[in-house]
This record gives C-alpha cells, sequence and structure tokens, in this order.
C-alpha cells in the first residue's frame, strides 16, 4: 500500500520480469535496474513481515502486537477472517487472498470455525475463534470512506493510501477531509514527515492531543523556515529559540477552539506532564471536532505516562499508543534490522564459500558470474519486447556463454 505493486512476500521477483517486458512504455531493463528493482521490492516485503520469515504460522504467540495480515476471499468471503503470513502461502496458495498490510493485536484464524471444512496445513490445532480479533471493511477487500477496492481497477492511476494509526483503515489522500491534498505534511522531496496519521472519525476519540503543545503536530511548513526550532528530543518538547514561541508552527486551524495547551516540563517522576486531569478537561466537547491528525516524529514518546491518564487511554481504548512496539515506526526497525543481519548471513555464506576455493577456481567463478551479467545484459537489450521469451532465446544465452567459456580456456 505505501508503494504501488507491492506483492507481500518476496515472491514477486518473476512477475517483476514479466512485467518489464510486457510494459511498452519501459522495454529495455538493464540489469543494474533489474537487481535495484528487486531489492526494493524485498525490503518492501521485508518492512510489511517485520522480519517474520513466514515459514511458521503465528497461532502459537498469541495476539501479536503487530503482524502482516492476510485475508482470503475464497475460504472466507464476508471477511470476518484473518491470516498470518505462513498461512497465506502455504494454506492459500490460488486464493483469492486480500494483503491487509500491518494489523495490531491479532491471531492467526487459519483453519478455525471461519474457515468451514478447510483445515490450516501448519496449525491445525486453532479454538474455534479468536474473540479478540477485529475485523474492518478492509478483510473484504475495501478501502476508505468510497470503500474502493485497492489495487482499484477502475482508477486511472494507483495513488498511496495512509493509514489512520487508531482504527487502522487506509485512506485516499484526497478523501481525509482535507481542504486540498497540500495540506498533508511532507518535506521539499515530497516525502511524509509525519509519523501517524489519525483519520477524521478517529479524531474526536483523541481529541484529548490538542491538550498538548504544536510540536506534537507534524507540520506542512518547514519549521526551519520561520525560526521555530521546537522539537522533540527523547521524549521532551524543547524549544531552542531565545524568543517568544511562535504560534504558527502547527498547521491545525485555531478556529477549532482548542482547549489551552500546557507547557510541559522535564520532570516526569510520576507527575502528570499535563497538570491536570484529562478526563475532566476534555469532555462533550470533543465529539463535535473531527479533523484528521498528522503527528510528528516521536509523539508517542512525549504523551503522559501518569496514573490518571494513563486510565483515560484505557476508557478510551487507546492504551496501545504509549507502547513503543505498536508504532510503525518500531515494527520496521526491528524488520530492518532483522534485514540487515540476514543479509550480513548471506554475505558470510558467500564469502565462505570463495575463501574454501583455490585461486583459479575462484577466478573461474567470479568471471562466469560476470560473463554471465554481460551475457544476460545484452539479452535483455536486444529483446523485442512484443515477443515472448522462448526456450530457444535461453539456449542461446547459454551457448554464448559456452563459447566465451572456450575462447578463455584455449
Ligand atoms: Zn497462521
Ligand atoms: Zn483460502
Ligand atoms: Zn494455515
Ligand atoms: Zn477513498
Ligand atoms: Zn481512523
Ligand atoms: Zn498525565
Amino acid at each position: 500500500m505505501a508503494g504501488e505493486g507491492s506483492s507481500g512476500g518476496g515472491v514477486g521477483g518473476g512477475a517483476a520480469v514479466v512485467g518489464a517486458f510486457q510494459d511498452e512504455a519501459e522495454p529495455t531493463v538493464t540489469i543494474g535496474e533489474y537487481i535495484e528493482g528487486i531489492e526494493a521490492e524485498e525490503l518492501e516485503a521485508d518492512l510489511v513481515l517485520g522480519g517474520d520469515d513466514g515459514k511458521e504460522c503465528t497461532f502459537g504467540g498469541g495476539y501479536l502486537k503487530r503482524q502482516a495480515v492476510f485475508s482470503c476471499l475464497t475460504c472466507v468471503p464476508d471477511g470476518v477472517g484473518g491470516v498470518c503470513t505462513a498461512c497465506s502461502l502455504a494454506c492459500h496458495d490460488g486464493h483469492e487472498v486480500v494483503e491487509l498490510w500491518t494489523k495490531r493485536k491479532f491471531r492467526c484464524d487459519c483453519g478455525n470455525s471461519k474457515f468451514g471444512s478447510h483445515a490450516c496445513k501448519l496449525f491445525p490445532e486453532k479454538e474455534p475463534e479468536n474473540p479478540a480479533n477485529s475485523y474492518n471493511h478492509n478483510f473484504k477487500g475495501s478501502y476508505c470512506t468510497c470503500s474502493r477496492p485497492y489495487p482499484d481497477p477502475e482508477a486511472e492511476k494507483q495513488v498511496e493510501m495512509i493509514q489512520c494509526c487508531i482504527c487502522e483503515d487506509w485512506f485516499h489522500e484526497d478523501h481525509i477531509g482535507l481542504n486540498s491534498i497540500e495540506e498533508i505534511p511532507r518535506d521539499e522531496e515530497g516525502e511524509p514527515i509525519y509519523e501517524d496519521f489519525i483519520c477524521q472519525k478517529c479524531s474526536p476519540q483523541c481529541y484529548f492531543l490538542k491538550l498538548y503543545p504544536d510540536s506534537i503536530w507534524a507540520s506542512n511548513k518547514q519549521s526551519s523556515s520561520h525560526g521555530d526550532t521546537e522539537k522533540i528530543e527523547n521524549g521532551v518538547i524543547t524549544n531552542h529559540s531565545n524568543g517568544e514561541k511562535t504560534s504558527d508552527s502547527g498547521k491545525f486551524p485555531k478556529e477549532n477552539a482548542a482547549p489551552e495547551k500546557a507547557s510541559l516540563d522535564e520532570s516526569s517522576d510520576g507527575k502528570c506532564k499535563l497538570e491536570m486531569n484529562i478526563s475532566t478537561k476534555i469532555q462533550s466537547a470533543d465529539s463535535e471536532k473531527n479533523m484528521p491528525f498528522f503527528m510528528s516524529k516521536g509523539w508517542r514518546e512525549v504523551i503522559c505516562r501518569c496514573e490518571t491518564c494513563m486510565d483515560f487511554y484505557a476508557q478510551r481504548g487507546v492504551a496501545y499508543l504509549i507502547d513503543k512496539e505498536d508504532s510503525i515506526e518500531e515494527y520496521e526497525k526491528v524488520a530492518k534490522q532483522k534485514r540487515e543481519k540476514k543479509l550480513e548471513q548471506q554475505e558470510g555464506a558467500e564469502a565462505n564459500f570463495l575463501n574454501s576455493l583455490d585461486h583459479v577456481q575462484k577466478i573461474e567463478i567470479l568471471t562466469g558470474i560476470n560473463d554471465m551479467k554481460n551475457e544476460f545484459q545484452s539479452f535483455l537489450e536486444s529483446f523485442d519486447p512484443s515477443k515472448p521469451v522462448t526456450s530457444e532465446d535461453i539456449r542461446a544465452v547459454f551457448e554464448n556463454l559456452a563459447k566465451k567459456k572456450k575462447q578463455r580456456l584455449s
């Protein structure tokens, strides 16, 4: 969802080549571009899977704080069941599977009572239901306030969608209730600079956030451009500017009559950061407010963890906001670490293999790889995109390689 053509699981590699050949506008792909494309796809898949290798059903782990979830419309057409990555691959291969990106507090349903007679191959002994799972319309393959599928067969162009960190539904940028999509906080390159998005429907539930200083809101304006260098550092808001705090740093309309903001001080020995009882401060009025919210990086660490505030979050059903592992930021960080480790191990294995060879064998292999690359590249460059690849073409590539090898040996 974050990028177009995400394939869920590193299974899209072969398809990428086919796609490149079929796309008339882009008839040739260099080896470099091809490899780059695969790496980007793999990275994206690894980020969604959170470093899960997709081999074991996650049911045994209970309701995981966050995991990639898939819905199988072949097995559960009304969209009231979801399965883990491993099950999507092992138990629902060839079915109509909807990729839901990640969901919080979900337990794999594969093969339980919702799946009729379809048994789970990986973890068949499941209880009939997972009562704490929740299923929004994404599980039926529809998204946003417009309830369209993703990708949308009727859309001219697949656009990125934004996930709400409360309801976890996905939204088109032009369907989130802003006057213009220009209001979405982005940097000069157009990259999003917010950590979390809260949709219009969920913002009343989170209206207490309006009690916090402006720096917890992602601002569309570059903060450097108007001298306000207030920042979140280690969960504390610091203001580096000497003068008075500028009041226009937040992008949020003042006409909403936001509650009087607290000034956060650093002491956090059980005292309330806001120095108030938020449940009395935020009352009925907040049910009328519905503007989408964009939260700045690090905002979750700023919000108060005193007993009164924690009770308030629990009542509102948003206690997960103060759990670090709930955030996509953290989930992806862990995924990246696991990925780097995996890549290091792979490189290590390749290096070990090369080291076990004598010099002649090494040269033989390295030039072989190089010949293969060159041959494959000229094959791609000479390829007529209107024709399908035949086994004859492939044989020609290998015959050329064999000739080269003979030339070198003679
Ligand atoms: Zn499973
Ligand atoms: Zn299925
Ligand atoms: Zn299964
Ligand atoms: Zn929409
Ligand atoms: Zn929402
Ligand atoms: Zn508090």
